[in-house]
């Protein structure tokens, strides 16, 4: 690995005589972690722990997790290890027991599904990503995690500013100079210059003064990045503090978990802890900037009332506690406890999903959605069910049709290892795949190369 002179000599300013350890960690492999979701999966894997995150664990090898038909159920997410020091953050600072959160830097997901999984389906999650191309990922990754209470929203970070006083926390996982991603992703290196900090530094503080109306007073910023360097980390926390008015509060960490800090945010070396570069800090506002008022939406004028079939409320958990609402692409369910606030998103941004979308009107027919397969809310006990070998779960991700004749004509729910991953129509003769076109399993592999490490 060929690093820039001008980063080792920066980086040697920060680590001292660490420095030689530092740069021989980044010549050994990048180890390979996932977070387990605890809604669809409650045996915890015999695996290696990552100290910091409950539900997160090291493999010992990269499985090929195209082929593991659980990873496209969402019942893990491939994550790395640092960046799941989120949850100290949510742990031991955030009291609100039905919070609001952004995640506004989230796409592919890593931190809004963790975000989702330590709110366990409490409060409301809005999940943004301002480019256009990376959100359907991020809308992807999020539908397959399968959290009710998620708002999926593509919008810049400066169309936020009306939402004053909105969220009871915000976190900034900013775009950075990739410092922090050297071993992971060797294509950052040659990225890297000394003028590329300057220019992700003062974004990063163009981002956080954008959203920064939206917290409420006394609400919380978490930002973050995967870089090393004072400009991107403790300097602009500092600037944080005193432009826009926050005061800094520190974790309590076991001495063991080897993450450092010069007082302002949290660094992870790869020489120290077990994972990749990565900075984090916890700040309170502490200032008032008013408050957005909620109006709840009036229904346009001339707009047609559209029956809600109900038989959609039979295929939901709890019903009454969700809202069937009729959108352009079929019926959604959102948490009726947030329907105002979603309705108030909506007038003001652009949605591209807000809770589970349950299917769309086909004729006399209603086609069911796969969402609605790998959602929490799902009742399982609406539908017939079909339990796939690994081939047909693979070839039913591979959207080829399957034949079920044993099973009634009609919708059927397919499981692998117990996981919903979609529905089939049954014909008799063959049942129609209605897997999303753009989220099947392209490669072709055999078999053998599958090995599961979730049993
Ligand atoms: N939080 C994500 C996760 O855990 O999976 C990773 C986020 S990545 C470090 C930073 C994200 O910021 C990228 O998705 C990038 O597209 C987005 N981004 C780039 N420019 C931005 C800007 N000007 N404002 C807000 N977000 C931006």
């Amino acid at each position: 690995m060929n690093l820039p002179e001008q980063f080792r000599e920066r980086t040697k300013v920060i680590l001292g005589d660490e420095y030689e350890s530092f740069e021989s960690a980044l010549m050994s492999d990048a180890p390979i972690s996932v977070r387990v979701n605890d809604a669809k999966c409650q045996e915890l894997p015999d695996l290696e722990r990552v100290s910091w995150a409950s539900s997160g664990y090291y493999l010992g090898s990269r499985p090929l997790f195209t082929m593991d038909p659980c990873f496209h159920s969402g019942v893990y997410y491939v994550q790395e290890a640092s960046s799941m020091f989120l949850e100290q953050a949510f742990r031991q600072h955030l009291d609100v027991e039905q919070p609001c959160i952004l995640d506004l830097c989230a796409a592919p997901g890593g931190k809004s599904t963790h975000l989702a999984q330590l709110m366990a389906g409490e409060g409301l999650l809005v999940s943004n990503e301002v480019i256009r191309a990376r959100v359907k990922i991020l809308a992807e990754n999020m539908t397959k995690w399968g959290a009710p209470n998620v708002v999926v929203t593509n919008n810049d970070p400066s169309d936020f500013t009306p939402l004053r006083g909105f969220f009871d926390m915000v976190v900034v996982d900013a775009p950075c100079s990739g410092e922090g991603m050297f071993r992971k992703d060797p294509a950052s290196i040659d990225e890297w210059s000394v003028d590329n900090v300057k220019l992700c530094s003062e974004r990063q503080r163009r981002i956080v003064a954008d959203i920064f109306p939206t917290l409420k007073e006394g609400g919380l910023l978490v930002y973050s990045t995967c870089t090393y360097n004072r400009e991107e980390d403790e300097e602009n926390v500092r600037w944080i503090m005193d432009e826009l008015g926050a005061e800094y509060l520190p974790l309590e960490l076991p001495a063991e978990w080897n993450i450092a800090s010069e007082g302002l945010g949290y660094h992870f070396f790869p020489h120290r802890t077990k994972g990749e570069g990565f900075f984090l800090a916890v700040l309170r506002k502490t200032d008032s900037e008013g408050t957005f008022r909620i109006k709840p939406a009036k229904p346009s004028k001339g707009a047609q009332a559209v029956k809600i079939p109900a038989v959609l409320s039979e295929w939901i958990q709890s019903p009454s506690d969700y809202v069937i609402r009729s959108v352009a692409d079929g019926f959604t369910a959102v948490p009726k406890a947030w329907a105002t606030e979603i309705g108030a998103l909506e007038s003001q941004l652009q949605v591209v999903q807000a809770g589970v979308l349950l299917g769309q009107v086909k004729g006399k027919d209603i086609l069911i959605d796969t969402a609605l397969a790998l959602s929490s809310i799902l009742r399982e006990e609406a539908f017939e069910v079909a339990d796939l070998s690994w081939k047909d779960a693979v070839a039913f991700l591979k959207r080829d049709n399957l034949v079920l004749p044993e099973l009634a004509k009609g919708w059927v729910l397919v499981r692998f290892g117990g996981h919903p991953l979609g529905f089939v129509k049954n014909l008799g003769n063959r049942a129609n795949n209605t897997y999303p076109q753009a989220w099947r399993i392209r490669m072709e592999a055999d078999g053998e190369r599958y090995e599961p490490f979730l049993k």
